[in-house]
C-alpha cells in the first residue's frame, strides 16, 4: 500500500464542512457499495489503511519537516492569491511562532474556517518550498474554546469520491455502537491461537489509543490486525472445507479398477511410468472407485506427463462402461489430445469423439450421436463440450486440462451435464501452485503431484539475448534445423491490440521466411480457421514445418518432442508463468534444448526481475513462488477468483503462520462449533458463500 501524504485529495476534501456531511441516503448507499460496504457488518470490516495522530499539538517553533504533525493557533491572515495560480494562503500564530498554510485547492468552507482571529488546528506535513517552510494542504479543524483534543488516533479509511473521511468515520462509529460485536471464535480456540478478542481488536483498529504502536498498526503486524487476518483466513478455511464436504455428500459411480484396459494400455506404452505417475495413477484410481465424487487436482510441471495419468483414469471409467470427458482450453491443445488419445485408445476398442466450436455441423452431429448413444466412451473438446447441447448419458469422469484457464462456472457446467450421480473430477494444471496458495485457495481439492520428470530429458538451457543480436539467434535457428531439429519462434505479445499482434506475427513470419529461405517456415495464430490451424500443427508434428512462427496459441500443452529450440521475442512483455509454459514446449525429447529470450531495452524493474527468474531456474515451483511475489495470488487461481472469495486483509506471504493456525482451527470449529462457523462465514462472505460450492 503506497503511503498517502496528508496532502492527498482524499484527505484535503475533508477541509470542507460541506464535504464532511454524509451525502443523501441513496447516493450514500451507492458510494458505500463502491467500497464494498452493503451492511453494518461490512462497515465494521472497513478498516483503516493508516492513522494520523491528532492527539498531540506541536508548538510551531518546534515543528519540523519529515513527519505529519499538528499545530494549533489563531489565524492571523488569510487571502486568496491568484498568482502563480489561484490558491489560499493563511498564517497561523501560536505562543511560539507563526506558520504559513497553503491550499492549492479549497472549498469556500475552508476559507470561512480560516477567518482572521479564528482558532484552528492544522494537521499536515511541513514542506520546504519556493516560499520557505510551510504546510501544504493541511487538514483544518475549527477549535471551540475549552475543547479537548481527540483521545484516539484518527483513522484514515479507503475512501471514494463524494464520501469524505469524516463522514466515513461517523458511519463506522455508528456501526460500532449499534452492532453487537460478538466474537464467533470460541474462547478455547482463540486462546490456543493466542488471539485477542474480536470486539477489542476491531475497536482498537478503528480507534487506537495515542500510545498505540503506529508502525505495527501500519505494517499490520499488531495483534489486533493479526486477529482480523486470522478471522478472515478461518472463514476462508471453513468455507472451503464446507464446500468440499458438500460435494463429497453427493453420489458418484463407483468406477472399479478391473485392469482390463489399463493393463493393456500400459503394456503398449514405449516407456515405463515414472514413480510420480504411478503414485498419481493409484490415487486417482482409488478415488474414482469410491461412491462419492473425486475432486482432485493433478499438479505437475510442464512435460511431467499428466496426459497419461488422465488417460489411465479414463480407461478405468471405460472398463466400467462409463464415459469420460476431457476439456482443454485451446483448440490446438484439444485437437492434439484428441489425436493422441484416439491413437492410444481406439486400438483398445474405446471410441473417442471430438467436439469443437468450429467443427462442421455434419461432423459434430455425428460425434454427438456417438456420445448420446454411448457408443463413444470418451469426449474430447474445448469448452464447446459444455456449451454444446451434447448429452453425455453416462458421464463418470470429467477431466479439465490446464484448469487455471477455465472459470469456476465452466468447470461446474461440465459436471452439470449429468443428472443424478456427479462425475468424478480431475483437474490438471502445469502452473505449480505455491504451498501457501495450495493451503488456502485450493484447500477444497485433494492434490496429486508429479514431482518427477520422465527420465532422459536434458535440462533446457536458457539464454538472454538483446534484440540487437537478433542475427545470431537466426543463425542458431538455422543450425538447429540443419541438425534435423525443429524450432518455435514466439512473436511479441501486444496486449493493447489483437489486430496489431496478428500483424506482427504475419510480419515476423514474412521476415523469417526471407531470412531463412532454405527452411520450411509455418505460421500459426489465433485467427486461423481451426482446420488451418490443425493443418499447420500437423505439418509441424510431421516435421514438414521446421520453424513454427506462433503467437501464444501454442502456450499450453503443445507436445512436439523433436523441437529443441524456443525463441521468444520481446520476452520482457510476457508473464513469468507464461514464459515457463512456453519454454516447456521444448526439452520434451532426448535432444539438448534451449530457449532464447530476446529482450529489448529499456527493461522495467519488474521485467528485469521476470527475466532474471526465468533465466536462473527451470523449477516450476520456484518460478511460481517468484511469480506470486511479483503478481499476487489473483493470476494463480485464475478464473477461480470469481468463485473463491479473495482475501482482503490476510497476506499469504506475510501471514503463512496464520494460514496454518486457521486450518487447524477450522477443523475444530466445524466439529464442535458449527453455529459459530456460520457466523464467521456470514461476517466475511455474506451472501457470497454460495459461490464456493463450485
Ligand atoms: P504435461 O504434463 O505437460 O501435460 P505430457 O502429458 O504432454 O506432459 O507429456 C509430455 C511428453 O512426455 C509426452 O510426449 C509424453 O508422451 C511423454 N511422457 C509421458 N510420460 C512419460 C514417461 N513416463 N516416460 C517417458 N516419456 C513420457
Ligand atoms: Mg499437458
Amino acid at each position: 500500500m503506497p503511503a498517502t501524504r496528508p496532502s492527498s485529495p482524499a484527505v484535503t476534501a475533508d477541509t470542507s464542512a460541506a464535504a464532511s456531511a454524509p451525502p443523501k441516503r441513496s447516493a450514500l448507499a451507492g458510494r458505500l457499495a463502491k467500497l464494498g460496504i452493503h451492511r453494518d457488518a461490512d462497515m465494521l470490516l472497513h478498516l483503516p489503511m493508516r492513522y494520523e495522530d491528532e492527539t498531540r499539538v506541536t508548538p510551531i517553533a518546534e515543528a519540523m519537516a519529515g513527519a505529519p504533525l499538528q499545530v494549533l493557533g489563531v489565524v492571523e491572515h488569510a487571502e486568496v492569491v491568484l498568482r502563480p495560480r489561484r490558491q489560499l494562503v493563511a498564517r497561523l500564530r501560536d505562543d511560539t511562532d507563526v506558520i504559513t498554510l497553503r491550499f492549492l485547492n479549497f472549498y469556500p468552507a475552508t476559507l470561512k474556517q480560516l477567518e482572521v482571529g479564528a482558532r484552528v488546528r492544522a494537521f499536515g506535513e511541513l514542506r520546504s518550498g519556493f516560499w520557505g517552510e510551510e504546510m501544504i494542504h493541511p487538514r483544518i479543524q475549527s477549535v471551540v474554546e475549552g475543547e479537548v483534543l481527540p483521545a484516539a488516533l484518527t483513522p484514515i479509511y479507503p475512501a471514494t469520491a463524494g464520501l469524505a473521511q469524516s463522514a466515513l468515520r461517523k458511519l463506522v462509529m455508528r456501526a460500532l455502537d449499534r452492532h453487537k460485536l460478538s466474537d464467533a471464535v470460541p474462547e478455547a480456540i482463540r486462546r490456543a491461537a493466542k488471539m485477542p478478542g474480536w470486539e477489542r481488536s476491531l475497536r482498537f483498529l478503528h480507534q487506537p489509543p495515542p500510545e498505540a504502536h503506529l508502525d505495527a498498526l501500519e505494517e499490520r503486524s499488531h495483534p489486533a490486525w493479526r486477529r482480523i487476518k486470522f478471522d478472515e483466513l478461518l472463514a476462508q478455511q471453513i468455507s472451503l472445507r464446507k464446500a468440499y464436504a458438500a460435494r463429497r455428500a453427493h453420489a458418484a459411480y463407483e468406477l472399479q479398477a478391473t485392469g482390463a484396459l489399463t493393463a493393456r494400455f500400459i503394456a503398449a506404452l514405449p516407456f515405463a511410468l515414472t514413480g510420480a505417475q504411478r503414485r498419481a495413477v493409484d490415487e486417482v484410481s482409488r478415488d474414482i472407485s469410491l461412491a462419492h465424487p473425486m475432486q482432485r487436482l493433478l499438479q505437475g510441471d510442464v512435460g511431467s506427463g499428466k496426459t497419461i495419468v488422465a488417460a489411465l483414469a479414463m480407461l478405468q471409467a471405460a472398463e466400467n462402461g462409463y464415459q469420460s470427458a476431457l476439456m482443454a482450453p485451446t483448440e490446438i491443445l484439444a485437437e492434439q489430445h484428441y489425436r493422441k488419445l484416439a491413437g492410444w485408445l481406439e486400438p483398445l476398442g474405446v471410441q473417442v469423439a471430438w467436439l469443437s466450436g468450429s467443427q462442421k455441423k455434419k461432423e459434430r452431429e455425428a460425434m454427438r450421436a456417438k456420445l448420446e448413444s454411448g457408443e463413444a466412451l470418451l469426449a474430447v473438446g474445448t469448452h464447446a463440450l459444455i456449451e454444446d447441447s451434447v448429452v453425455l448419458s453416462r458421464l463418470g469422469l470429467a477431466v479439465v486440462d490446464e484448469q487455471h484457464r477455465f472459470g469456476v462456472r465452466q468447470r461446474l457446467a461440465l459436471r452439470e451435464k449429468v443428472v443424478g450421480a456427479l462425475p468424478h473430477m480431475l483437474m490438471m494444471s502445469a502452473t505449480p501452485i505455491p504451498r501457501t496458495l495450495a493451503m488456502s485457495y485450493m484447500a477444497d481439492l485433494d492434490v496429486s503431484v508429479l514431482d518427477e520428470l520422465p527420465p532422459g530429458r536434458t535440462p533446457i538451457v536458457t539464454k538472454l539475448v538483446s534484440d540487437k543480436r537478433r542475427d545470431e539467434v537466426i543463425a542458431r535457428v538455422r543450425d538447429a534445423c540443419h541438425e534435423g531439429r525443429q524450432a518455435y519462434w514466439v512473436c511479441p505479445l501486444i496486449e493493447e491490440s489483437e489486430a496489431l499482434q496478428l500483424q506482427t506475427a504475419q510480419d515476423t513470419f514474412e521476415t523469417l521466411r526471407a531470412e531463412l529461405p532454405e527452411l520450411k517456415v509455418g505460421l500459426v495464430h489465433g485467427r486461423l480457421k481451426p482446420a488451418e490451424k490443425a493443418e499447420v500443427m500437423d505439418a509441424f508434428v510431421r516435421n514438414d514445418i521446421q520453424l513454427l512462427v506462433a503467437t501464444t496459441v501454442i502456450e499450453v500443452g503443445v507436445d512436439v518432442p523433436n523441437s529443441s529450440l524456443m525463441v521468444i521475442e520481446h520476452a520482457e512483455r510476457f508473464g513469468l508463468a507464461q514464459l515457463h509454459q512456453l519454454r516447456g514446449r521444448v526439452g520434451r525429447g532426448a535432444a539438448a534444448s534451449s530457449c532464447v529470450l530476446i529482450y529489448a531495452q529499456p527493461l522495467s524493474e519488474n521485467g528485469r526481475e521476470r527475466l532474471k527468474a526465468i533465466y536462473e531456474t527451470t523449477d516450476g515451483f520456484e518460478i511460481a513462488r517468484r511469480d506470486l511475489q511479483l503478481r499476487g495470488p489473483g493470476e494463480f487461481i485464475g478464473a477461480r477468483q470469481s468463485g473463491v472469495p479473495m482475501l482482503r486483509y490476510a497476506d499469504l506471504e506475510m501471514d503463512i503462520d496464520l494460514v496454518e493456525q486457521a486450518r487447524q482451527a477450522a477443523t475444530e470449529m466445524l466439529e464442535k462449533f458449527p453455529a459459530e462457523a456460520e457466523v464467521l462465514l456470514e461476517r466475511w462472505f455474506g451472501g457470497r458463500a454460495d459461490l464456493l460450492k463450485a
